[in-house]
């Protein structure tokens, strides 16, 4: 079964294990560094988004950041997530034609669980590299990153779905 809390994608070596809590006090540290204005919105954005074990949708965020913030506004939800990915502190993941997700790991190469009925994405720490592509397969092209993508089912999609069956 897999423990959210020990999902090792964002545990950056040599440090030791994180805690979300610490993890969420990296990036408003690495934000404040870089000088970004750490408004009460912008802080509710990005705590919500690295406090989650998958990743959100900026609906989702902004349901999210309104239960500590009620007057935020989507519109300010998406120029602050649009900003973070300029910054590169988040990445924008659209897999299968959904909404896009934001991903607060931008930093730490890793792996996406995605669950083919509710579009869930959580990151898992990387295995081996996946062997690259043979000189007569690809033609010429050089490899710069990977990314591997496992889809399948959720658990609670597939307790949803042993429910109805
Ligand atoms: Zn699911
Ligand atoms: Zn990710």
């Amino acid at each position: 079964m897999w423990d959210p809390l020990s999902w090792g994608g964002r545990v950056r070596q040599p440090s030791p294990p994180a805690t979300w809590e610490t993890q969420i006090s990296e990036i408003l540290e690495r934000l404040r560094n870089r000088g970004w204005r750490l408004t009460a919105q912008r802080r509710a954005v990005a705590e919500v988004l690295s406090a989650s074990p998958v990743h959100l949708t900026a609906d989702q965020v902004h349901q999210r950041a309104a239960k500590r913030l009620p007057e935020i506004s989507l519109a300010t939800v998406y120029n602050t997530l649009h900003e973070l990915a300029r910054m590169g502190e988040v990445r924008e993941v659209a897999l299968d034609g959904r909404a896009c997700r934001y991903d607060p790991n931008a930093l730490v190469a890793h792996d996406h669980l995605v669950c083919r009925s509710c579009g869930t994405i959580r990151d898992i720490p990387k295995r081996d590299a996946s062997p690259e592509p043979t000189k007569e397969e690809s033609d010429g092209f050089e490899v710069s990153s990977v990314e591997v993508v496992y889809r399948g089912l959720c658990r609670r999609c597939r307790l949803r779905q042993r429910r109805s069956a």
